[in-house]
């Protein structure tokens, strides 16, 4: 625990003595601890970013952080949803530990996080965008953050604790500007920096930049194997609110008042008394907060979404239809984080600051891009239990190094802690990743990985509370929600899409008995207690 601390000590004194300069030797340089950017976005599906899969999206920029570092193929979260999944991020822990178990509990922000570690460590820090916790992070020297969910356009940020006046302008562009002149600021000085990037999108509603709206609604996807899921043998599954054919035609789908007065849309909010009107209105303000330019480049979009809706409501079209428009207005959202975190590497190159920084790029967790019917995420499965993970760093990792071992959010304070030679608090529940670096897992490293949904029925999306486990080959889901307490079990090599839960299949008795015992093992380990 203490390995780091002589070394930090010379770099106090390097810094004391203002050693950093035209007579720095290669020692010194080496001793420099790296900057980190630490870029998250929300909602995004490992299948949107085409280091990962070609079947819906080029992003070539996200991409440049696989290709020239590491690309984590196994990935996932410990809670998949949004607060909850900041929360285990910075304190490095399960949710049950560090309190954040769904959207509506409070965060503690006094309890340590790996932000407030690094600041205290000498590190310059600072965060640009959504992190959606109640209270700021502790610890950051400079921050310009959405409130809540943010807005696409025109956002509302609060610069230091100052809440400004809406700012004109798309959120991606905005925190990117935002994040690139604190780069600038900070490329000349000798402290090193950490920035949290964190972008709104993808985050529903996914409304794209003005600059992509042209042939938007030409553009065509592949659908998903399993888009009419029938949830057979899936109960939990049958029961959520979140299925494409029950989306907001509003505010998901883009038809404004005048096309469709109705929305017939649930969207996720049928518990809560007026859900679909509110939502709709709520569609309806974020268009009537458009700047007339803005508005201007929207209008003929939304008048052809309108006038395909008309043609294809109530009809066997109407499902592929809303499954295009729901991936042409996501995938835009994803294209234009792809385009500014290009923005950002462009600035690394030029300023030289790319050798000596840490790029990592993740979600706050998966997606459904139409798997099972489905947009939103919670559920244990692939697509949801998934996120994104990349990380670039040209002096330990070397290009194109791809890792299987199972890896999840939690593990990313440690390894930052790591690589800026800080100390890492025992109670953290995460692992460093930097043993993986060289593209070999150590022998001792996790065989397999805990999950935990806690959010109630009655609340968005109804997806019933549940636990689990997941190895290389096999997944245990423990539903314990009233009314659909039971298990589920999938073999991921025979069955990647999890359609058919083996549970009952005597074939499996064996794994299904190891995978139980694992689960008792993993709370035991975890200190779960409920
Ligand atoms: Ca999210």
């Amino acid at each position: 625990m203490l390995r780091s601390a002589t070394l930090y000590l010379f770099i106090l004194i390097l810094t004391a003595c203002g050693t950093a300069s035209d007579s720095e030797t290669d020692a010194d340089q080496a001793a420099r601890r790296p900057n980190i950017i630490f870029i998250m976005s929300d909602d995004h599906a490992q299948r949107a970013i085409s280091a990962y899969s070609d079947e819906l999206i080029q992003t070539p920029n996200l991409d440049r952080i696989a290709n020239e570092g590491m690309l984590f193929h196994n990935s996932f979260v410990t809670n998949s949803i949004c607060a909850p999944s900041r929360a285990a991020i910075l304190t490095g822990k399960y949710s049950h530990i560090n309190g954040k178990i769904d959207n509506l509990s409070p965060f503690d922000p006094n309890q340590w996080t790996f932000t407030e570690a690094l600041h205290d460590a000498g590190y310059r820090t600072s965060l640009f965008g959504k992190h959606h916790l109640q209270e700021i992070p502790h610890g950051l020297d400079e921050y310009r953050a959405l409130i809540g969910q943010g807005d696409y356009y025109n956002p509302t940020f609060i610069h230091n604790g100052d809440t400004l006046a809406p700012t004109k302008g798309y959120t991606t562009t905005l925190i990117t500007d935002y994040a690139l002149e604190e780069l600038q600021r900070n490329a000349d000085s000798d402290q090193p920096f950490m920035m949290l990037y964190w972008h709104k999108a993808p985050h529903r509603n996914w409304m794209p930049d003005t600059s992509d709206l042209d042939g938007l609604l030409d553009n065509e996807y592949p659908e998903p194997a399993t888009l009419r899921d029938d949830y057979a043998g899936r109960p939990a599954a049958a029961n959520a609110d979140m299925r494409i054919a029950d989306m907001f035609v509003s505010q998901d789908l883009k038809v404004i008042e005048e096309y469709e007065p109705n929305d017939p849309g649930t969207g996720g909010a049928t518990f809560w008394e007026g859900g679909s009107a509110q939502m709709a209105r709520y569609f309806y303000n974020e268009i009537d907060r458009l700047h007339p330019d803005q508005r201007a480049a929207w209008q003929p979009f939304l008048d052809r979404v309108g006038r395909e809706w008309q043609q294809v409501k109530g009809t066997e079209e109407e499902l592929s239809w809303r499954y295009q428009r729901y991936m042409q207005d996501y995938l835009a959202s994803v294209k234009s984080v792809d385009d500014n975190v290009g923005r950002v590497l462009d600035y690394l190159d030029e300023s030289g600051l790319a050798d000596n920084t840490i790029v990592i790029y993740t979600s706050d967790q998966g997606f459904y891009l139409g798997e099972h019917g489905w947009y939103d995420k919670r559920f244990m499965y692939e697509e949801s239990h998934r996120t994104p993970l990349m990380i670039r760093y040209p002096a330990r990792i070397d290009a194109g190094t791809t890792v299987d071992e199972l890896v999840l959010n939690i593990d990313i304070a440690p390894t930052l802690l790591e690589l800026a030679d800080t100390l890492i608090p025992e109670e953290l529940q995460g692992y460093s990743l930097v043993p993986l670096f060289d593209g070999e897992a150590p022998d001792d490293w996790r065989d397999f990985i805990y999950y935990r949904y806690y959010q109630q029925m009655n609340s968005f999306h109804r997806v019933a509370r549940h636990e689990g486990v997941r190895g290389d080959r096999y997944k245990l889901i423990h539903f314990t929600e009233p009314g659909f307490e039971g298990y589920e079990l999938y073999d991921l090599d025979e069955d990647p899409n999890e359609m058919e839960n083996r549970i009952d299949d005597p074939d499996l008795t064996a794994e299904k008995e190891r995978l139980q015992s694992e689960l008792r093992e993993k709370r035991r380990e975890l200190e779960v207690t409920d």
